[in-house]
Protein backbone atom coordinates (compact mmCIF):
# COMPACT_ATOMS: atom_id res chain seq x y z
CA UNK A 1 0.00 0.00 0.00
CA UNK A 2 1.33 3.88 -0.86
CA UNK A 3 0.03 4.92 3.22
CA UNK A 4 -2.97 6.71 1.30
CA UNK A 5 -6.58 5.74 1.11
CA UNK A 6 -6.74 5.81 -2.57
CA UNK A 7 -4.26 4.22 -5.13
CA UNK A 8 -2.33 6.57 -7.23
CA UNK A 9 -2.25 6.88 -10.82
CA UNK A 10 -0.09 9.25 -13.21
CA UNK A 11 -0.90 9.93 -17.04
CA UNK A 12 1.36 11.39 -19.19
CA UNK A 13 0.53 11.81 -22.56
CA UNK A 14 1.91 13.13 -25.79
CA UNK A 15 2.73 12.43 -29.67
CA UNK A 16 6.33 11.47 -28.53
CA UNK A 17 7.33 11.71 -32.22
CA UNK A 18 9.66 10.21 -31.05
CA UNK A 19 10.18 9.94 -27.12
CA UNK A 20 13.35 11.17 -26.18
CA UNK A 21 15.28 12.09 -22.67
CA UNK A 22 13.21 15.06 -21.67
CA UNK A 23 10.53 13.05 -21.10
CA UNK A 24 11.91 10.06 -19.23
CA UNK A 25 13.29 12.38 -16.78
CA UNK A 26 10.22 14.24 -16.50
CA UNK A 27 7.97 10.62 -16.02
CA UNK A 28 10.64 9.60 -13.10
CA UNK A 29 10.33 12.98 -11.15
CA UNK A 30 6.39 12.51 -11.99
CA UNK A 31 6.10 9.29 -10.73
CA UNK A 32 8.74 9.45 -7.32
CA UNK A 33 7.43 13.14 -6.42
CA UNK A 34 3.31 12.21 -6.58
CA UNK A 35 4.13 9.37 -4.89
CA UNK A 36 2.53 7.12 -7.71
CA UNK A 37 1.46 3.51 -7.80
CA UNK A 38 2.19 3.26 -11.11
CA UNK A 39 2.41 5.37 -14.17
CA UNK A 40 1.02 5.32 -17.82
CA UNK A 41 2.69 6.70 -21.00
CA UNK A 42 -0.30 7.24 -23.44
CA UNK A 43 0.86 7.95 -27.37
CA UNK A 44 -1.54 10.28 -28.81
CA UNK A 45 -3.57 8.65 -31.75
CA UNK A 46 -4.12 12.24 -33.52
CA UNK A 47 -2.89 14.98 -31.00
CA UNK A 48 -5.54 17.67 -31.28
CA UNK A 49 -3.43 20.23 -31.15
CA UNK A 50 -0.54 19.55 -33.54
CA UNK A 51 0.35 18.84 -36.62
CA UNK A 52 1.45 15.42 -37.30
CA UNK A 53 4.06 13.77 -40.22
CA UNK A 54 1.77 12.53 -43.37
CA UNK A 55 4.27 9.48 -43.03
CA UNK A 56 3.37 8.97 -39.22
CA UNK A 57 2.98 5.46 -37.92
CA UNK A 58 1.68 5.45 -34.18
CA UNK A 59 2.86 2.47 -33.79
CA UNK A 60 6.47 2.92 -34.25
CA UNK A 61 5.63 5.60 -31.61
CA UNK A 62 3.94 3.10 -29.22
CA UNK A 63 7.07 0.56 -29.56
CA UNK A 64 9.31 3.46 -29.24
CA UNK A 65 7.74 4.62 -25.75
CA UNK A 66 7.72 0.69 -24.50
CA UNK A 67 11.75 0.65 -25.13
CA UNK A 68 12.63 3.87 -23.50
CA UNK A 69 10.56 3.15 -20.56
CA UNK A 70 10.95 -1.19 -20.52
CA UNK A 71 13.68 -0.60 -17.34
CA UNK A 72 11.63 1.82 -15.55
CA UNK A 73 9.40 0.12 -12.61
CA UNK A 74 5.53 0.98 -12.60
CA UNK A 75 5.62 2.26 -15.49
CA UNK A 76 2.86 1.06 -17.94
CA UNK A 77 2.98 2.01 -21.73
CA UNK A 78 -0.69 1.79 -23.15
CA UNK A 79 -2.29 1.53 -26.45
CA UNK A 80 -5.32 2.87 -25.39
CA UNK A 81 -5.33 6.37 -27.37
CA UNK A 82 -4.01 4.53 -30.34
CA UNK A 83 -6.28 1.46 -30.39
CA UNK A 84 -9.23 4.20 -29.77
CA UNK A 85 -8.24 6.12 -32.80
CA UNK A 86 -9.09 9.28 -33.80
CA UNK A 87 -8.12 12.65 -32.67
CA UNK A 88 -6.77 11.63 -29.31
CA UNK A 89 -8.95 14.02 -26.16
CA UNK A 90 -7.16 13.58 -22.58
CA UNK A 91 -10.65 14.47 -21.10
CA UNK A 92 -11.80 10.73 -22.92
CA UNK A 93 -8.85 9.17 -21.63
CA UNK A 94 -9.24 10.31 -17.66
CA UNK A 95 -12.84 9.06 -18.02
CA UNK A 96 -11.72 5.90 -19.09
CA UNK A 97 -9.07 5.35 -16.44
CA UNK A 98 -11.24 6.71 -13.59
CA UNK A 99 -12.07 4.49 -11.07
CA UNK A 100 -13.79 5.31 -7.83
CA UNK A 101 -10.32 4.13 -5.56
CA UNK A 102 -8.31 5.73 -7.75
CA UNK A 103 -6.80 9.13 -7.88
CA UNK A 104 -5.60 10.41 -11.14
CA UNK A 105 -2.82 12.92 -11.57
CA UNK A 106 -2.27 13.91 -15.53
CA UNK A 107 1.19 16.04 -16.18
CA UNK A 108 1.75 18.66 -18.78
CA UNK A 109 4.79 20.53 -19.55
CA UNK A 110 4.88 24.21 -19.61
CA UNK A 111 3.79 24.71 -23.21
CA UNK A 112 1.36 22.03 -22.50
CA UNK A 113 -0.17 24.32 -19.13
CA UNK A 114 -0.12 27.71 -21.56
CA UNK A 115 -2.77 26.49 -23.60
CA UNK A 116 -4.69 24.13 -21.22
CA UNK A 117 -7.88 26.31 -21.63
CA UNK A 118 -8.00 25.66 -24.83
CA UNK A 119 -8.63 21.98 -24.62
CA UNK A 120 -11.80 20.12 -25.12
CA UNK A 121 -13.91 20.27 -21.99
CA UNK A 122 -10.83 21.27 -19.58
CA UNK A 123 -12.93 22.61 -17.15
CA UNK A 124 -13.94 18.61 -16.76
CA UNK A 125 -10.56 17.57 -16.98
CA UNK A 126 -10.04 19.64 -13.75
CA UNK A 127 -12.56 17.40 -11.94
CA UNK A 128 -11.60 14.25 -13.03
CA UNK A 129 -7.76 14.91 -12.29
CA UNK A 130 -5.16 16.90 -10.26
CA UNK A 131 -3.01 18.42 -12.48
CA UNK A 132 0.39 18.95 -12.51
CA UNK A 133 3.20 20.12 -14.26
CA UNK A 134 6.56 19.96 -15.43
CA UNK A 135 9.62 22.85 -16.48
CA UNK A 136 10.91 21.92 -19.81
CA UNK A 137 12.98 25.39 -20.49
CA UNK A 138 14.61 27.99 -18.10
CA UNK A 139 13.21 31.04 -19.64
CA UNK A 140 12.49 33.56 -16.75
CA UNK A 141 9.85 34.84 -19.21
CA UNK A 142 8.32 31.78 -19.76
CA UNK A 143 7.86 31.05 -15.98
CA UNK A 144 6.67 34.55 -15.64
CA UNK A 145 3.79 33.68 -17.99
CA UNK A 146 3.26 30.49 -16.03
CA UNK A 147 2.75 31.42 -12.71
CA UNK A 148 0.24 34.37 -14.07
CA UNK A 149 -1.45 31.46 -16.27
CA UNK A 150 -2.00 29.41 -13.08
CA UNK A 151 -3.02 31.90 -10.87
CA UNK A 152 -5.81 32.89 -13.53
CA UNK A 153 -6.65 28.86 -12.90
CA UNK A 154 -6.80 29.32 -9.45
CA UNK A 155 -8.99 32.14 -9.07
CA UNK A 156 -11.32 31.17 -12.42
CA UNK A 157 -11.45 27.05 -11.33
CA UNK A 158 -10.22 27.13 -8.26
CA UNK A 159 -7.67 24.54 -9.53
CA UNK A 160 -4.35 24.58 -8.30
CA UNK A 161 -1.44 22.99 -10.69
CA UNK A 162 1.09 20.82 -8.60
CA UNK A 163 4.80 21.87 -9.57
CA UNK A 164 7.41 19.18 -10.46
CA UNK A 165 11.05 20.32 -8.96
CA UNK A 166 13.05 19.38 -11.64
CA UNK A 167 16.04 21.01 -13.92
CA UNK A 168 14.63 21.42 -16.88
CA UNK A 169 15.79 19.19 -19.70
CA UNK A 170 15.52 21.52 -22.93
CA UNK A 171 15.31 19.15 -25.73
CA UNK A 172 12.40 18.03 -27.94
CA UNK A 173 10.81 15.56 -30.03
CA UNK A 174 11.23 18.56 -33.40
CA UNK A 175 15.08 19.01 -32.29
CA UNK A 176 15.32 15.13 -32.20
CA UNK A 177 13.43 14.49 -35.97
CA UNK A 178 15.52 17.79 -37.39
CA UNK A 179 19.44 16.00 -36.03
CA UNK A 180 17.85 13.11 -37.62
CA UNK A 181 17.17 14.67 -41.01
CA UNK A 182 20.43 16.70 -40.74
CA UNK A 183 22.13 13.01 -40.06
CA UNK A 184 23.72 14.48 -36.69
CA UNK A 185 24.30 12.39 -33.27
CA UNK A 186 20.94 11.87 -30.86
CA UNK A 187 22.85 9.53 -28.39
CA UNK A 188 22.21 12.58 -26.00
CA UNK A 189 18.62 13.15 -27.06
CA UNK A 190 17.29 9.35 -26.61
CA UNK A 191 17.40 6.93 -24.79
CA UNK A 192 19.92 3.99 -26.86
CA UNK A 193 17.25 1.52 -27.65
CA UNK A 194 15.09 4.46 -29.24
CA UNK A 195 18.29 5.76 -31.08
CA UNK A 196 18.43 2.19 -32.61
CA UNK A 197 15.13 1.84 -33.46
CA UNK A 198 15.26 5.27 -34.80
CA UNK A 199 18.15 4.08 -36.91
CA UNK A 200 16.79 0.52 -38.16
CA UNK A 201 13.32 1.72 -39.07
CA UNK A 202 14.93 4.54 -40.84
CA UNK A 203 12.28 7.23 -39.13
CA UNK A 204 12.85 10.68 -39.97
CA UNK A 205 15.18 10.82 -42.59
CA UNK A 206 13.10 12.17 -45.21
CA UNK A 207 11.22 15.24 -42.91
CA UNK A 208 12.71 18.22 -41.25
P1 LIG B 1 7.35 18.40 -30.59
O1 LIG B 1 8.72 19.00 -30.60
O2 LIG B 1 7.09 17.46 -31.73
O3 LIG B 1 6.26 19.45 -30.46
P2 LIG B 1 7.55 17.63 -27.77
O4 LIG B 1 9.03 17.50 -27.52
O5 LIG B 1 6.87 18.84 -27.24
O6 LIG B 1 7.23 17.43 -29.31
P3 LIG B 1 5.35 15.89 -27.02
O7 LIG B 1 5.27 14.45 -27.30
O8 LIG B 1 4.47 16.78 -27.80
O9 LIG B 1 6.91 16.31 -27.18
O10 LIG B 1 5.17 16.17 -25.48
C1 LIG B 1 4.40 15.35 -24.62
C2 LIG B 1 4.37 16.00 -23.24
O11 LIG B 1 5.70 16.08 -22.73
C3 LIG B 1 3.84 17.44 -23.25
O12 LIG B 1 3.11 17.67 -22.07
C4 LIG B 1 5.11 18.27 -23.26
O13 LIG B 1 4.93 19.55 -22.70
C5 LIG B 1 6.03 17.41 -22.40
N1 LIG B 1 7.45 17.60 -22.73
C6 LIG B 1 8.01 17.60 -23.95
N2 LIG B 1 9.33 17.81 -23.88
C7 LIG B 1 9.62 17.94 -22.57
C8 LIG B 1 10.84 18.18 -21.84
N3 LIG B 1 12.00 18.37 -22.46
N4 LIG B 1 10.76 18.23 -20.48
C9 LIG B 1 9.56 18.08 -19.87
N5 LIG B 1 8.39 17.86 -20.49
C10 LIG B 1 8.41 17.79 -21.83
Amino acid sequence: MNGYDQLRVGIFGGTFAPVHNGHVIAAKAFMEQMKLDYLYIIPACLPPHKQISPSDDPKHRLRMCELAFADVDGVVVSDLEIARGGKSYTYDTLKELSRPDTRLFFMCGTDMVLSFDTWYRFEDIFKLCYPVYVRRENDPIITNRIVAKITEYYQKYGVMFRKILTEPIEISSTAVRKAVFEGRDISSFVPPLVESYIKTHGLYIGEE
